[in-house]
């Protein structure tokens, strides 16, 4: 099994790594060309989703990404991946792939608050501890999204078909099973 990491920006090597980990094959996603190559699965990794949404239409990455999202390829996103995601995005006018039914607030825990630490459970999982990095979270679900986990009553975590997007960075903390659970989707 071949997953790709969208590696233009942010915290793609730590996916790569746990990936590998798991006995994944691990490909980089930076150019058009990539797309040639054969692969299973999709990851978007947290870092800025602004720069990010700009290079991926600049590398024309963008409609062959979404495309193949819509026909059902495995995505995990976090973080500023699930804002790439999202169909809507409650405080910027920008929308990305928008392939996930979902309202996501940016930057949702103010300056202060940018960075902490939270264990809760995800369905399916268990406990898993999460690693919050200036994070959105969820603010409305439509009505196939299934809920995965939350904290203080904010949706942190949804899977949508082929889609499982989480708000905090399960590559930053040891924890595989995010990624075994997207490894199986694959
Ligand atoms: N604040 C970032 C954004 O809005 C997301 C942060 C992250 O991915 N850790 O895109």
């Amino acid at each position: 099994m071949k997953i790709a990491v969208l590696a233009v920006q942010g915290a793609f090597q730590e996916h790569e790594r746990m990936l590998e980990s798991l006995g994944s094959e691990v490909m980089e996603l930076r150019k058009a060309e990539d797309l040639a190559e054969d692969f299973d699965g999709l990851v978007l990794p947290g870092g800025e989703s602004t720069v990010q949404g700009k290079l991926l239409r600049e590398l024309d990455l963008f409609d062959p990404l979404r495309r193949r999202i819509e026909e059902g390829m495995p995505v995990l996103a976090t973080c500023a991946g699930l804002i790439l995601l999202a169909e809507r995005i409650s405080n910027d006018r920008e929308r990305y792939f928008a392939t996930l039914p979902v309202t996501v607030r940016r930057n949702a825990y103010g300056r202060q608050l940018g960075s902490f630490f939270a264990e809760e459970v995800v369905k399916g999982i268990g406990r898993f501890p999460m690693e919050f990095i200036r994070a959105p979270y969820i603010e409305q679900t439509g009505g196939d999204v299934e809920v995965l986990g939350a904290v203080e009553g904010n949706i942190v975590a949804v899977q949508y078909r082929n889609q499982i997007g989480v708000a905090f960075h399960p590559e930053l903390t040891g924890h595989e099973g995010i990624h075994r659970k997207f490894l199986e989707l694959c």
